[in-house]
């Protein structure tokens, strides 16, 4: 059977007119008003699309979160499809004038954010809209938050009313390594040490002193052994601060370690083996905070069977979809935790995720967002009658890239 939706459904130029302008709005997570101003633009197409727009003010000095909803917002809980973005990126505000400017080589298109991931919001949007036009009456929640890339400290339990309310969780952010998709992802930890020891002058009275750097560097190679890369666990010091000056035996060092973890038991076993580390020497002390900051996403049998899914459409639409396990955390994290079937990576493919090379492939638009769209159709429980997709032949769009 033909899919109800076929890549060439939508006006893309129009879409990269609209992503472009959105690259133009830097909106690194921590300016609140920065983020808004998007928000503000994202709220007005939301709205001339035809869909309810729920805004919470922002928390924690972040910026608002969009709720954007399909025309169906009483749909009996549990039966929504969530789909997860987000508006902030990492770059600083000026990026775009000197380090990453918006640019289009070939089948690249270079800005800051605009693969992690503004083109996925806007291909979110455009997905909601072909599932809409094609006569599905999608209970779909498009939910929008300010402070991804900073841990969605502010946006967790939103994240989390919203899951509890989903039957499915479908996360546009970028696609990996070639389109690929994510099935499952590690958890992402934290630590914060603190060395703590004694100052002295290091010429007239050295021994005195008990060096806090001379402790953190033992400490750091403990760590380091924590490194498990069979199992998948990494321990990475990712920044090391200390000592005063030259001449004086450092009193204090300040360590920040990430961890990236497969699943529950290891981070409780390697929790408890950084908690356990202990200073040789009485006169140092150790103060360690140490937690999770996504917990694991593990590809369940409901996430794999939705995957399965995801790739009948892919192969109707003539792309390839394999799935893929990262140790990139995402928003996706939170939703598999709560037992929803979800998949992530659904939006562009491209390259060079918070990086000045940073780019979508402007040929993945298309048929990612009728893939996207498609899936809407396939899983909302309330169109008048269930899709059955089975593999057919391969259809080639009309579509071709341009630039
Ligand atoms: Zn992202």
């Amino acid at each position: 059977m033909k899919l109800p939706i076929q890549m060439d459904e939508f006006d893309l130029n129009s879409l990269l007119d609209e992503l472009r302008l959105w690259v133009e709005m830097e909106t690194p997570s921590c300016d609140a008003a920065a983020v808004n101003r998007l928000g503000n633009r994202v709220e007005m197409l939301a709205a001339q699309a035809g869909f309810a727009v729920e805004r919470k003010p922002g928390t924690m000095g972040f910026g608002d979160i969009l709720a954007i909803r399909s025309s169906f917002p009483d749909v009996a809980d549990a039966d929504r499809i969530l789909i997860l973005a987000h508006i902030d990126t990492v770059h600083a505000t000026g990026t775009l004038a000197e380090k990453l400017p918006l640019r289009q080589e070939g089948d690249r298109l270079y800005g800051p954010g605009i693969y992690d991931m503004k083109s996925g919001v806007l291909m979110a949007l455009e997905a909601m809209k072909l599932a809409t036009w094609a006569g599905c009456n999608c209970a779909v929640d498009l939910l929008i938050v300010p402070d991804e890339e900073v841990g969605s400290k502010s946006s967790r339990p939103v994240i989390e009313e919203y899951a509890k309310k989903a039957a499915y969780a479908l996360v546009v952010e970028p696609a990996r390594d070639g389109g690929k998709i994510v099935t499952a992802r590690k958890g992402v930890g934290i630590c914060d040490i603190i060395v703590r020891g004694r100052a002295a002058h290091a010429g007239v009275r050295p021994a005195d002193g008990r060096s806090a750097i001379r402790a953190a560097a033992r400490l750091v190679l403990a760590l380091d052994a924590l490194n498990d890369p069979v199992r998948g666990v990494t321990v990475t010091v990712g920044t090391i601060e200390g000592g005063t000056g030259r001449n004086t035996v450092p009193a204090e060092c300040r360590l920040q370690i990430d961890l990236r973890l497969p699943d529950i038991a290891t981070a409780e076993e390697v929790f408890a083996n950084i908690n356990a580390m202990a200073p040789e020497d009485p006169d140092i002390t150790f103060e360690i905070k140490s937690y999770l900051t996504r917990p694991p996403f593990i590809q369940s049998a409901q996430s794999r069977a939705l995957f399965a899914d995801a790739a009948k459409i892919a192969h109707m639409l003539g792309i390839p979809l394999n799935g893929m396990t990262t140790g990139g955390g995402s928003d996706g994290n939170f939703t598999a935790a709560l037992g929803v079937p979800t998949l992530d990576g659904l939006g562009a493919d491209g390259g060079g995720a918070h990086t000045f090379d940073e780019h979508i492939l402007v040929s993945s638009i298309a048929p990612r967002t009728a893939l996207l769209a498609n899936l809407i159709v396939m899983l909302d429980r309330q169109s008048p009658a269930p899709l059955h997709v089975a593999p057919g032949p391969h259809w080639r769009s009309p579509y071709r890239c341009f630039g």
